[in-house]
């Protein structure tokens, strides 16, 4: 369920209940990718369970790769699943991510669909691991998941092409209108959008303009992005959602917005909780890894609060 809270519309702010749960946007989730990720499995069994936010997002295509193929080691264990997804909100992408980076031919929507019969999240990102498909083919290839689905908090994925805008932007338009009501939330991917910060951001104020237009309530979930200016920029215009890998991958500095080398974390200014109770000087690998990643998480929750307050 999403409800606005506000009519304001460069902070509109929804709100997403599922259970007791509520997430109130802007928010940022962090995302799991087990790709060319040697200790995908240690870290994300010492990290799931020890995240600080209230919604996660795995990929189905990892959970299909650590299960299905490799048998002998199995990640995802039931009860270790389920114990996690009691007291968070799941978000299950299909792997288009991944499978670009890797190609997969025997991964297809099927196992897609048998994925999020078992682990039954929250939020279902759409089927994108057919690649250059329209729009219009895309929301037609997902209609059964999505009608199959219809309890669940259906995100679709619109991958900008370069090329020409105003074509684009008509063929959103189209489909936004055409199939109302079918999806609720429109997923954007960062770097899809542009490749300067002011590309990305002029891109996604006309696709809000397109939908305020329209009188149509989608909120907009920008994939990939774990940067903090860009997302304070998106933030104001008018964007709700985040994921991204960044907080395991890089060291950021809150006060400062920017991201460092791991290595520099004893000469971080920090107090937040973690950073308050890590001997840095004399920590080790992979606690080192871990402990930053936390500090990173801890990080994103108080810098999205301060944007909520702006
Ligand atoms: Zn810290």
């Amino acid at each position: 369920m999403i409800r606005n809270l506000t009519e304001e519309s460069h902070t509109a702010k929804k709100l997403i209940i599922k259970r007791d749960i509520k997430l109130i946007t802007p928010f940022f989730i962090p995302s799991f990718s087990g790709v060319n990720d040697r200790n995908f499995i240690s870290k994300i069994k010492y990290l799931l369970p020890n995240i600080p936010q209230r919604c996660i997002l795995i990929s189905a295509y990892d959970y299909y790769k650590f299960n299905i193929i490799r048998k002998g080691r199995r990640l995802f264990e039931d009860d270790f699943m389920f114990k996690i997804f009691k007291d968070r909100l799941l978000f299950l992408d299909s792997g288009g991510f991944e499978i670009k980076i890797i190609s997969d031919k025997k991964y297809t929507i099927n196992y897609y669909d048998k994925i999020i019969d078992i682990l039954q999240p929250d939020f279902i990102v759409s089927y994108d691991c057919e690649l250059n498909l329209s729009l219009k083919e895309s929301i037609k290839l997902n209609l059964p998941l999505y009608k199959k689905n219809y309890d669940k908090i259906k995100v679709q994925l619109f991958h900008f092409k370069e090329g020409d805008i105003k074509k684009e932007l008509s063929e959103l338009e189209t489909c936004l209108l055409d199939y109302s009501g079918t999806f609720d939330i429109l997923g954007l991917i960062d770097n899809e959008l542009g490749s300067s910060l002011i590309q990305r951001v002029s891109k996604t104020k006309h696709i809000k303009k397109l939908i305020e237009k329209n009188d149509l309530n989608i909120p907009i979930h920008i994939f990939g992005c774990s940067d903090l200016f860009s997302i304070s920029q998106y933030y104001f215009n008018g964007i709700d959602l985040f994921d991204g890998t960044g907080w395991f991958e890089k060291l950021y500095d809150f006060k400062l917005m920017r991201s460092l080398s791991k290595c520099n974390i004893s000469n971080l200014e920090c107090d937040c909780t973690i950073c308050k109770n890590v001997d840095w000087e004399n920590i080790t690998n992979p606690e080192l890894e871990n402990m930053v990643s936390l500090h990173n998480l801890v990080g994103y929750l108080s810098f999205f609060d301060s944007l909520k307050n702006e």
